[in-house]
């Protein structure tokens, strides 16, 4: 039975980090695999390391003077260890990386070594084996991770070494040639060696006790979500909610193995435990989430429902400006089109008078557009959800201009002006939760 355990930044923070992490580790056998992402933020005025290598490399790239910011590099990983007076010399493998520095060093070589210091003090630190992602995750060279070679390697690494500790963000292509991942890609690594062993559960430890109904920024305090599906997940990550990377769900919830979302500050907190199935189904909404800066084009026809093909034309117009849809509300005679604004901004004119003219079509476009995502697995079954909605926004003066209820009814999309954005936010959050 393998547990995966997965530490952020900021449970790597300092020393002090390091010895909360330990604990939690040793204190259950069966937590074998354990993730590191780079060192994070001691504090709001700190820099992330992985921040640091990036600046790092872009010093090197355009010849500026770089010895400053190596030395809080250096620094860093030497404090920790210091202080947590382990026997390893970490000036080795920093001398080593000093030794490489020069206009060529490849960015994602130089930018996975936070993880790969991370990672050699504390397999040190916790007297677990190191295991170089290198020789673990391997790419595609489309940039895709080969699933098959990677569970091959990481299994027969697994059985020969016991127990490790794998930098996360990072893996190679057949070549040995080191790519990272996007960032917050240590969630993805995690999720890698998860379904590589097929564990019992992926520990995903962090700095908050759970994955939040919503936005702390804009609600004070939101309540936990204790139990949510994959696909919930994906929804309101999809919509905005930062938690964990998209990519580290597909390979988990393929062999359902369960993620759960752990505080390393506050161990005995339960939470959120992220499955196929909940237990829990009193609620209909798990969440809300949103983004703002969406471009909404309606086009009107009459007898546009008649027209076989039409809004197949309509969609391959987009597609030749190689815009992605994200929503797509139809009436009769009208239909509205929703994309990113950052997609549109460049080619908005364009885009307009060829949906016009090719389509005969009146185009009317509204910028400025949020879009909320109330989202619930158990929202199918509870009446008057979309009535409650509409009337406790309009009451609190939000002019809801679109709504948008998924096949699945998994999700409602909600469509408001820019500047309705938190308020709507807060009032769903008051009124419906
Ligand atoms: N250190 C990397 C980043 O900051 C990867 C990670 O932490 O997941 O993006």
């Amino acid at each position: 039975m393998f547990v995966v355990t997965k530490f952020g930044g900021s449970s790597l923070a300092s020393a002090k980090q390091f010895k909360k992490v330990k604990d939690i580790v040793l204190a259950d056998p069966k937590r074998k695999i354990v993730v590191v992402s780079a060192l994070g933020k001691r504090d709001s005025n700190d820099s992330k390391i992985t921040d640091l290598l990036y600046i790092l490399h872009a010093h090197l790239k355009y010849s500026v003077p770089y010895e400053d910011v190596w030395k809080i590099i250096y620094d860093r990983y030497v404090e920790v260890r210091d202080d947590l007076k382990i026997d390893y010399k970490i000036e080795d493998e920093l001398n080593l990386i000093k030794s490489q520095l020069d206009k060529n060093i490849p960015q994602d070589y130089l930018v996975s070594r936070g993880e790969f210091l991370a990672g050699k003090l504390m397999s040190s630190y916790l007297g677990y084996e190191f295991l170089d992602a290198k020789d673990a995750i391997e790419f595609n060279y489309d940039g895709t991770v080969n699933f098959d070679a990677t569970e091959q390697k990481t299994k027969a690494k697994i059985a020969e070494l016991k127990k490790v500790v794998v930098p996360g963000f990072y893996g190679a292509y057949a070549n040995g040639v080191i790519k990272l991942f996007s960032r917050g890609g240590s969630d993805i690594t995690g999720s890698i060696m998860a379904k590589s062993v097929n564990a019992s559960i992926y520990e995903n430890w962090t700095d908050v006790s759970g994955i939040m109904v919503t936005d702390p920024r804009i609600v004070k305090n939101p309540k936990t979500i204790k139990e949510i599906t994959y696909n919930e997940l994906r929804e309101l990550s999809y919509m905005g909610a930062n938690v964990l990377h998209e990519d580290s769900i597909f390979p988990v919830q393929e062999l359902n193995i369960p993620i759960k979302i752990l505080n390393t500050n506050e161990p005995n907190c339960e939470g959120t435990i992220i499955s196929h199935e909940c237990k829990d189904n009193s609620q209909a909404i798990t969440g809300i989430a949103g983004k703002k800066n969406f471009v909404a084009i309606t086009i009107t026809k009459m007898h546009m429902s008649n027209e076989v093909g039409f809004l197949r034309k309509a969609l391959s117009i987009f597609e030749r400006y190689n815009i992605s849809v994200e929503h797509m509300p139809t009436g009769i005679d009208t239909t509205s089109i929703v994309v990113a604004r950052d997609q549109v901004e460049k080619c908005l004119y364009e885009l307009v008078v060829d949906i016009k003219q090719e389509l005969n079509a009146e185009v009317t476009v509204w910028e400025d557009v949020a879009l909320i995502a109330v989202v619930g697995r158990n929202m199918a079954n509870k009446r008057g959800l979309c009535g409650k909605l509409l009337t406790v926004l309009g009451e609190n003066g939000v002019n809801m201009k679109m709504i948008d209820q998924g096949p699945d009814e998994l999700n409602i999309i909600l469509g408001i002006n820019n500047c309705d954005y938190e308020k709507a936010i807060k009032v769903i959050y008051d009124n419906i939760m």
